[in-house]
């Protein structure tokens, strides 16, 4: 989900309209426990959000919702959520936001009355042509009660002549470019669909009798539920007393899954598409390690998201693996503070170094990305001032040079540290004695290819390669932004 940018924004580059935005989702069907069930999913998927929490649940006949700032656990305590949100049925969403208002009106899910019932809906991804459909719907008429671009969706399935919720969600999800990955309640169906790329993850579970969705396979595990399949790219499954109906409404297009969901993003005990994230994450680091060797004393891991492809390096190059660097886990993420000089002190406050395992060594420093380079910079200074001899920085992903606009939280490109330097130059930003990134073929080859098919890579590297390959319609129309966006300020400032 992406938020409409604020106004007033800079529109003299396209890419002011980054993704900021990522989520999971979940969905349950048919059982007793629906809601404390969807919130522990919630709970599996907080890595994908932790600036608000939702559920709504339905009992057959009236929907109830319960959302809220902050992490699952802090929206969800024993004498608030739970309790008031009865039914058999229930979806959740967790929401990952970077900057701007967090508005209670953007937490999801979304709730609205349509003509043909009530719906709910949870989506994870970003569409690339919102702001130019909001625009289109404003001019009709529609009124938007959120900044999300998820909206959209809402209002064009009301306005759909379709008769069933189905149809009219199909008909919703065929006017819009990029990616969704979304669960839909009405009052009897659950309804799971991926874009036609499946850019993001969505998975299919059972437990006992009751049927559900979740972004990944560790939403599954929490409440003991069997993974079933993951929904295909293009997939809508339905879900209501009659069984499960798989459909396919969309036109076949290639598969492009999200490859930075194994770098970073997923959790490493997810299974996402066949592929173990943590064995995904060990092997880019054994490709590493063959692409890019170094003679050192020591292998240590950016915690924790460098550890996994730190021990492939370490194992593929025999050189020992040691915790350097430990971190504090009662701190955010590092992108989570919105300003430049909140996130330099929050580097700081998450990791701090392991003298011992440092000090007057050649060490290999293992991370999983470069994006704006304050991580990097502030832990190489970390290392170095813990009285290392030698800092070779290696990076299980390759060069991040172009933002996400599917559903993947990245500055716009002049931000970008690889889109303004080459690896020599950023070693010297860095000061690095060297500096090595997976090759995009590498990272091919963890996955079991034998590198990039041109024609049909099978997962969307736009990030690093620039090959973006749903339109991104909302880029090309500035004209657009600049006049939803004042309609944004005017709303906020009623
Ligand atoms: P930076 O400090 O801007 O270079 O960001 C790189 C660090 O942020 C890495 O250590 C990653 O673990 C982490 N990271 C990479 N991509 C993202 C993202 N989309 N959201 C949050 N953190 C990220």
């Amino acid at each position: 989900m992406v938020k409409f940018p604020a106004f007033p924004f800079p529109l003299n580059s396209p890419d002011d309209d980054k993704p900021q935005e990522e989520c999971g989702v979940f969905g349950i069907f048919s059982d007793p426990d629906a809601a404390a069930h969807t919130a522990l999913g919630l709970h599996a998927l907080q890595h994908r959000g932790q600036e608000a929490a939702g559920v709504v649940s339905c009992d057959g006949e009236n929907f109830h919702t319960h959302k809220g700032l902050g992490h699952v656990h802090r929206v969800f305590r024993p004498e608030a959520g739970i309790p008031g949100l009865p039914g058999t049925m229930a979806i959740g969403h967790v929401r990952y936001s970077t900057s701007g208002d967090t508005a209670l009106r953007n937490v999801q899910p979304l709730y609205a009355d349509l003509a043909c019932g009530g719906i709910a809906l949870a989506h994870n991804g970003n569409l690339t042509n919102a702001l130019t459909l909001r625009h289109q719907l404003v001019q009709q008429g529609c009124i938007f009660q959120s900044t999300s671009d998820t909206e959209v969706i809402i209002q064009l399935m009301a306005r759909s002549r379709k008769a069933s919720v189905e149809d009219r969600l199909i008909d919703a999800l065929s006017q819009v470019e990029g990616a969704f990955s979304l669960v839909v309640m009405t009052a009897d169906t659950l309804i799971g669909v991926r874009d036609p790329h499946g850019f993001r993850p969505l998975v299919l579970g059972s437990h006992g009798d009751a049927t559900l969705f979740a972004s990944e396979t560790c939403a599954l595990d929490i409440i003991s539920a069997e993974y079933v399949r993951d929904i295909e790219p293009g997939e809508m499954v339905v879900i209501n007393r009659a069984g499960l109906r798989s459909m396919r409404p969309f036109p076949t297009v290639g598969r492009r899954f999200c490859i930075f969901e194994y770098i970073y993003f997923a959790r490493p005990d997810s299974v996402c598409e066949g592929l173990s994230v943590y064995d995904m994450r060990k092997k880019i680091g054994m490709e590493l390690a063959r692409e890019a060797p170094v003679t050192a004393d020591v292998v240590v891991p950016v915690p924790d998201s460098g550890i996994p492809a730190a021990l492939g390096y370490a194992q593929e190059s025999g050189i020992p693996f040691e915790l350097g660097i430990i971190r504090n886990h009662y701190v955010g993420r590092t992108f989570i503070q919105p300003t430049q000089k909140t996130r330099d002190i929050g580097v700081r406050r998450k990791h701090n170094a392991n003298r011992l395992y440092l000090e007057g060594k050649r060490v290999v420093l293992v991370d999983d990305s470069i994006v704006r380079g304050t991580t990097s910079t502030k832990i190489v200074d970390m290392v170095r001032q813990a009285g290392a001899a030698e800092v070779h920085l290696r990076i299980s992903s390759p060069p991040t040079a172009h933002p996400c606009y599917f559903g993947i939280d990245t500055p716009e490109r002049e931000k970008l540290l690889a889109s303004r330097f080459d690896v020599p130059g950023m070693a010297r930003i860095l000061g690095v004695d060297s500096l090595a990134f997976i090759s995009v073929d590498g990272l091919y080859r963890a996955a079991g290819q034998p590198g990039r098919n041109e024609q049909n890579p099978g997962f969307c590297d736009a990030c690093f390669t620039g090959d973006y390959v749903s339109k991104l319609t909302d880029l090309a129309t500035p004209d657009t932004l600049r006049v939803v966006s004042r309609l944004n300020e005017h709303r906020r400032s009623i």
